[in-house]
């Protein structure tokens, strides 16, 4: 169940609140949406509970579910979020492009690659300084140095940035750095981490796991959003499947289950979904066509010299021309890019 409150409701009385629900044997979590402040409880509550809350003057109202994932869902707010990062909006009328290379290479790297995507109307250039790789004894990205490369050559290229974090303990340090921040698909249960997001005042890209069902998706989510952190994008990936021709499978059919089931945004990250250059396109203009809202796709100025996932760089050329079909596939749909 939820529980909205006055947004004027005083700090003590919200406290006071809180402290009565633990007494009646519940862990409620205080965040907000849209400015407003709820409280997000497990369970719907017995009727005797529930008059004594209506009575309470900081209470609005009181929203039942038995979905397990509460404020992500349509049932507390039935219209599209949109989430404005500078003057980017996910999630409203615009297709937005996130692009750029696997891993934070140089500064040369990041400028050139970020120029070469700005031509093309990209306005949010990716790129990893902690690196999730499945190898010990592979490339584990820059680090710290990395992120701070990142902000410097933003101030060459003017996009705005965002990056993987994948350790609670680094959350802080790389909000200061990026204006969003992913959570990669082998942590998308990374629960602590998920807690510490919640109190980071920066948009946080959620990817689905490997081999996690949409509610378990939805359900990472929430913990972004219980803590308090309202503005989460998913980003579909791939899953695992019997199938080797590619590294996942894309999941196109979540696209459609997810804007049926929640109201946040939703983009598709084709590069990770492939494993290879070569059907980037198809499933970028199928994406699209399926109601995402984005994309998030691997560019790298010299694919060939990609310190990673080298197979599914994209060069400038190749991205110039899936912005160009993006456009068309976006006008269909009544979007623009
Ligand atoms: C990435 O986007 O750099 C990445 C590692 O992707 P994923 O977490 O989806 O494997
Ligand atoms: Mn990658």
């Amino acid at each position: 169940m939820l529980i909205t409150l006055k947004e004027e409701a005083p700090k003590k009385e919200r406290e006071a609140l809180l402290l009565w629900l633990v007494s009646c044997g519940l862990h409620p979590q205080l965040s907000q949406l849209d400015q407003m402040p709820i409280i997000g409880i497990e369970k719907n509550l017995p009727e005797e509970l529930n008059r004594e809350l209506r009575s309470n003057p900081i209470v609005v109202d009181l929203i039942e579910t038995s979905l397990p994932y509460k404020m992500v869902s349509r049932a507390v707010k039935n219209t599209p979020t949109v989430i404005q990062i500078g003057d980017v909006e996910i999630g409203g009328d615009e297709i937005t492009i996130i692009a750029g290379p696997c891993a934070i290479e140089s500064e040369e790297q990041l400028v050139q690659t970020a120029l070469g995507l700005k031509k093309n109307g990209v306005k949010i250039l990716r790129a990893s300084a902690f690196k999730p790789r499945s190898s010990p004894y592979s490339f584990q990205g820059m680090g710290v140095e990395g992120l701070k490369i990142h902000k410097r050559a933003k101030e060459k290229h003017g996009l705005l940035i965002e990056t993987e974090v994948m350790d609670p303990r680094d959350v802080a340090i790389t909000a200061e750095h990026v204006d969003i921040l992913r959570v990669g698909a082998r942590n998308m249960q990374n629960f602590e981490l998920l807690k510490e997001l919640g109190k980071c005042n920066k948009p946080v890209i959620l990817k689905r796991g490997i081999s996690a069902t949409i509610e378990e998706w939805l359900l990472s989510a929430e913990y972004i959003m219980a803590h308090g952190n309202h503005r989460v994008i998913l980003c579909e990936r791939g899953i695992r499947t019997f199938e080797t021709a590619t590294r996942s499978t894309l999941d196109l059919s979540s696209i459609a289950i997810v804007k049926q089931l929640t109201h946040l945004p939703i983009i598709v990250d084709p590069s990770h979904a492939a494993g290879r250059s070569d059907i980037i396109p198809a499933l970028s203009r199928g994406a699209i066509a399926t109601g995402a809202d984005g994309l998030l796709i691997e560019v790298h100025y010299k694919p060939k010299e990609s310190r990673c996932d080298q197979r599914q760089a994209l060069s400038l050329d190749e991205f110039h021309a899936i912005a160009t079909d993006i456009e068309k596939v976006a006008k269909v749909m009544g979007k623009k890019v």
